[in-house]
């Protein structure tokens, strides 16, 4: 792998909080990969819904496959750029490991349970699981990253929680929140990817769910030009593979966009070292025509998928699954694992703990607890 000069390189690591000796085959971002496919957390993810429950359907979506497609997607972009492959890979992998069950709807009422006790974010979330919650150590708490990998998986961050990371760890990965400055390249495609990749599934999951249709899609222009395409080169291709052709030739476009338009960012900018891209807005992005492409697509599945009433009433229940899980655990942290009824902190380690869960233990813990059986 030829690296660029300002790609992220694992001998300038700014390494980790707990030193550690090299490996003898590995660089410390393979090591880093490594890491975050053995955790506990990464194996959770293939019982965690994306978008759709996970017993709506075999073929939906799960956030373990959604990270997948992120780390393929980004893979293949960063050897377009010469970036670094392993640490797009690494992020990809952990960017979504603080999810809670039943996607946003549960971050939502975890956040609403949490106002009094400092809020609920899923990428702080993320950084918990790897820094704190993961046991399999017995030297430290968490997977002990590396700094660039960790930068990656906090995403955004709010001012306060900047703050008390910053507390913590002075001149840290809460810094650049506070001095508003960017992370490496490789985190920057590793959002980029995040959005193309469910930009991409979720049209497909929800037109296999019936909840959205190809005729819908006809007013998404990013989606009507590569469907006019496959037409044009498959007269009177429908239905699944015409939905599949369209969307392959949309990501396509997408991923040549952002490596056109990235590599020319780039040149324009003229860096010298990965450090040169912290100081500058991001510059890997889509052209201009694909931004606004995207959002439209952002928008039309906000309101035809993610708010649609069908989708709507499964976020109510679970809603209701966390929320009622949250209470039933404050008043009776014994009835929670021993690791977290013991810790002094009852809000947080009720947070922690309904954040690790899959959807179908947390159904399953809240019938056991409540007596009432919700999402089933
Ligand atoms: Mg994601």
């Amino acid at each position: 792998m030829s690296l660029a000069p300002y790609a992220c390189d694992p001998a300038r690591s700014r390494g980790r909080r707990h030193l550690e000796e090299a490996a003898p085959t590995r660089t410390e971002y393979q090591r880093d990969r490594d890491r975050i496919v053995h955790s506990t957390a990464f194996r959770r993810l293939v019982y965690k819904t994306q978008v759709f429950l996970n017993h709506e359907g075999d073929l939906f979506r799960t956030r373990m496959t959604h990270s997948l497609e992120v780390a393929q997607l980004g893979r293949s972009i960063a050897r377009s750029l010469h970036l670094n492959e392993d640490l797009v890979e690494a992020v990809a992998l952990a960017h979504d490991l603080g999810h809670t069950p039943f996607g946003h709807a549960g971050q939502d009422a975890l956040d609403d349970c949490m106002g009094a006790h400092g809020g609920f974010e899923h990428n702080l979330q993320s950084l918990r699981v790897v820094d704190k919650l993961e046991e399999r150590y017995p030297a430290f708490d968490g997977l002990n990253l590396t700094f660039e990998t960790r930068e990656g998986i906090l995403k955004h961050c709010s001012k306060a929680n900047a703050q008390r990371l910053e507390l913590g760890e002075p001149d840290g990965i809460g810094l650049r929140f506070l001095e508003r400055k960017q992370p490496g390249l490789e985190a920057q495609l590793c959002n980029l990817a995040d959005e193309i990749a469910y930009n991409a599934h979720d049209i497909d999951d929800g037109v296999r769910s019936g909840l959205i249709t190809l005729e819908q899609l006809e007013d998404v222009e990013l989606f009507q030009r590569h469907a006019r395409e496959s037409l044009t080169a498959y007269p009177g291709l429908q239905g699944r593979r015409l939905l599949y052709e369209s969307i392959r030739r949309m990501l396509s476009a997408q991923v040549y966009d952002v490596i056109a338009e990235t590599a020319n960012a780039i040149a324009q900018a003229g860096l010298t070292c990965a450090n040169d891209a912290r100081d500058l807005s991001p510059l890997v992005r889509f052209s201009p025509d694909m931004r606004d492409r995207s959002t439209e697509l952002k928008g039309f599945l906000l309101h035809k998928l993610y708010r649609h009433p069908q989708v709507a009433q499964m976020t109510v229940q679970a809603k209701r699954v966390v929320r009622e899980l949250f209470n039933a655990y404050r008043d009776e942290p014994a009835q929670m694992q021993a690791g977290f009824a013991a810790r002094a902190d009852t809000a947080r380690a009720v947070a922690d703990y309904i954040a690790g869960m899959t959807d179908r233990f947390a159904v399953r813990e809240h019938e056991r607890l409540t007596g009432n059986r919700l999402l089933a």
